[in-house]
């Protein structure tokens, strides 16, 4: 069958190094080297792996925030690994959900203002619109007192107003990375529900590096890391 002109995510002959700067002489070491990956719009994709293997290496250079060394990566036919520095953080800001796994909300600030932040960049003031949206989020994430500060949420309330901030703008891709590490079951599939719930409901392609089984039983593909390279 032939395949769609436009694939979600198309990557060829990448492979990034870090220095090792332990070594007398510094080294290159290699940390992902993937020679042909595709995936279709829509996709929802989970990506398990041993400590070391690359997966958070894989979602940078995935988000523009790690430049490859070498190779190309296309997403929805456009390639970010061509893009300036500039023109791949707008590109990362409209395109890009990222949920980390330690969340990086700014503590002093309310759950609301974390959810603001992705918008700081494009508006000085910010829209009634969107202020109400942030809300409607926080409230389908289960946090209903949106000026809570950050700091006072429990490890799982603190990991859902990371997915709303990081669905504020609608973007077309989630990128995640162990959302559910350090959650109790009963937090851990809250998170779930809501990452798939995103996709379900609007479309959004979801990746998800993760050992947690229970997340990736739910996931209609997984893909393996192994010493930089995929498998499935
Ligand atoms: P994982 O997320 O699967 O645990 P990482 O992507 O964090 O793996 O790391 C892959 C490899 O790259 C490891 O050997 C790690 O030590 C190395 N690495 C990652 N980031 C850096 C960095 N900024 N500088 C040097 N080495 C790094």
């Amino acid at each position: 069958m032939e395949q769609p002109v436009t694939a979600l995510l198309e990557i060829r002959d990448l492979s990034v190094s870090f220095r090792d700067n332990r070594a007398s002489q510094p080294d290159l070491l290699p940390a992902l080297s993937i020679s042909d990956w595709r995936l279709e719009p829509g996709a929802v994709v989970g990506i398990r792996g041993p400590s070391g293997a690359g997966k958070s290496t894989l979602l940078n250079v995935l988000s523009g925030l790690l430049l490859p060394q070498q190779g190309s990566i296309h997403w929805l036919g456009n390639e970010i690994t061509q893009l300036k520095e500039g023109q791949r953080d707008r590109w990362r800001r409209n395109n890009i959900g990222f949920i980390f796994q330690d969340f990086h909300l700014i503590p002093e600030l309310s759950a609301l203002e974390n959810v603001l932040q992705p918008i700081r960049f494009d508006h000085w003031r910010c829209p009634p619109e969107l202020r109400r949206r942030a809300r409607e989020l926080l409230s389908q994430c289960g946090i209903p007192r949106a000026h809570q500060l950050a700091n006072s949420l429990s490890r799982g309330q603190q990991q859902r107003v990371a997915v709303a901030r990081a669905l504020l703008k609608n973007p077309p891709i989630l990128l995640s990375d162990e959302p559910t590490a350090s959650l109790d079951r009963a937090s851990a599939d809250a998170v779930i529900e809501l990452l798939l719930g995103a996709t379900r409901e609007t479309g959004k392609s979801l990746i998800v590096v993760s050992h947690d089984e229970v997340l990736l039983a739910q996931l209609p593909q997984a893909y393996e890391l192994v010493e930089g390279r995929i498998t499935s």
